[in-house]
């Protein structure tokens, strides 16, 4: 058989490559979806169109992509809400590992929020320490306002103020202190602080 009837193939290296446009259009397609269902607490629902938006990204964009670490943090938002600290936990420091290796200086704040996403993990296991070290991995430039409907939630702070109780938390002010008080308070141990090595 003559060879021109085969089909032609991408050239990764002059055209995109299939796998690749997909994952860009694909994975935030899945991703927008999973998000307005996030919105609306049907977590169960957006866990696997975020592992789906995984799939995408992983075979066109690759594991240490910028874009893909966005899914995974976002999964691991998604098994903190359903209550699955270990595969939060996963996700969560996958992100982290890329946000935080990225030199682009807009992605220090999405490495914050991963942060706070993992503090917020360690704090429902009862580690407070530990909770209260990742969160001041960014100090003092890069922290965030751990009520995560802040409205200046994505911005970068500066002087935070403390929980007075735990010490292992950071808010903006008073405002919000008390509105994540209803979560916060079932995890919020006195001087947790001095149990830090
Ligand atoms: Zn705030
Ligand atoms: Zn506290």
């Amino acid at each position: 058989m003559s060879k021109k009837s085969k089909p032609v193939r991408f050239d990764a290296t002059v055209n995109p490559s299939v796998d690749h446009t997909l994952a860009i259009a694909e994975g935030s397609h899945l991703n927008n979806l999973a998000q307005r269902l996030m919105g609306l607490g049907r977590y169960e629902e957006a866990e696997p169109l975020h592992k789906q938006a995984i799939e995408v990204k992983e075979r066109g964009l690759g594991k240490d992509h910028i874009t893909t670490a966005l899914s995974y943090n976002a999964l691991g938002e998604t098994y903190i809400e359903l209550g699955r600290l270990d595969e939060a936990e996963i996700f969560l420091q996958k992100a982290l590992d890329i946000r935080q290796a990225s030199t682009r200086s807009i992605d220090d704040i999405d490495a914050a929020v991963t942060r706070e996403n993992l503090g917020v993990v360690y704090e429902m296991r009862g580690d407070l320490p530990r909770a209260r070290q990742m969160r001041r991995v960014g100090a003092p430039d890069n922290m965030l306002c751990a009520y995560n409907k802040c409205e200046l939630y994505k911005v970068k702070r500066r002087n935070l103020l403390q929980c007075g109780g735990c010490k292992s938390i950071y808010y903006c002010g008073a405002g919000c202190q008390s509105k994540d008080w209803k979560r916060h308070k079932k995890y919020c141990k006195r001087d947790a602080s001095k149990q830090a090595a």
